[in-house]
């Protein structure tokens, strides 16, 4: 067996017996079902979003509500299908009211996002929103500032390359957010090119990162970008 066919059988067992079947934290009981992920699991490109919305979490797909159909829309055009990509969500239980995540439930299902990028090892992870981007980029810096800007990241000893995009939602609510996403969308074609191969990062020599460690590798983009002010919306925490 090649070593990307080991690692798809590796991802279905895991989704079947691990997330799937999750009960790692309370979201486990208000939820219809685990929105595990949709796409190919040797996708090139993987999109996190936040968290199962109501339609999401009645489907088990997720981005199937009016945010989805954005993101589709984005996806087609820059060429790509959704059947190119695989996409999945920080958490994969819907949070109460769609409430925003709170930090015990990321810490509960971190481990799975992370075994879903080790395993599918993609060329580029295209965060979106603000609770992907932290997460992943282990640092505190708001997708106002980051978006759109490239980072070398280390997830679960896979060196692959961040890129932070506004959650689609955001376009939604503030209409003028979509040519912000459009530009930035416009660059996941030559960035995918571009993208070093993904490899297994280097065996570490002194202790080990705990396995669910996300850690940046570049230095912190310039803090000149924070300066212009936070636009309406981001209350909702989508700026
Ligand atoms: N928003 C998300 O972040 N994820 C979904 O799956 C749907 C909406």
């Amino acid at each position: 067996m090649s070593d990307r066919a080991e690692r798809t059988a590796q991802l279905e067992a895991y989704h079947r017996d691990q997330v799937a079947t999750c009960v790692r934290c309370p979201l486990s009981e208000g939820r219809t079902q685990v929105v595990v992920g949709d796409g190919r699991l040797d996708a090139d490109v993987m999109f996190v979003g936040e968290a199962p919305g109501y339609h999401e979490d009645r489907q088990g797909i997720p981005f199937v509500g009016q945010a989805g159909k954005l993101l589709t829309t984005l996806l087609e055009e820059i060429g790509l299908r959704r059947e190119d990509v695989f996409i999945a969500n920080v958490l994969k239980c819907r949070p109460p009211g769609n409430r925003d995540p709170q930090p015990a439930e990321i810490g509960s299902c971190e481990p799975h996002l992370f075994r879903q990028i080790s395993l599918i090892r993609p060329r580029l992870v295209c965060t979106l929103g603000n609770f992907a981007t932290k997460l992943l980029s282990g640092r505190p810096d708001g997708i106002s500032r980051v978006h759109g800007h490239p980072l070398p990241i280390e997830v679960a000893g896979a060196s692959v390359t961040l890129y932070p995009l506004f959650h689609p939602a955001a376009a939604l609510y503030t209409r003028a957010m979509l040519s912000t996403l459009q530009a930035d969308f416009a660059r996941i074609p030559e960035l995918i090119a571009a993208a070093p191969a993904p490899r297994l990062a280097p065996a570490p020599v002194a202790a080990p990162e705990p396995v669910s460690a996300a850690v940046a590798t570049a230095p912190a983009p310039d803090p000149a970008r924070s300066a212009a002010p936070e636009p309406a919306g981001a209350q909702l925490g989508l700026f």
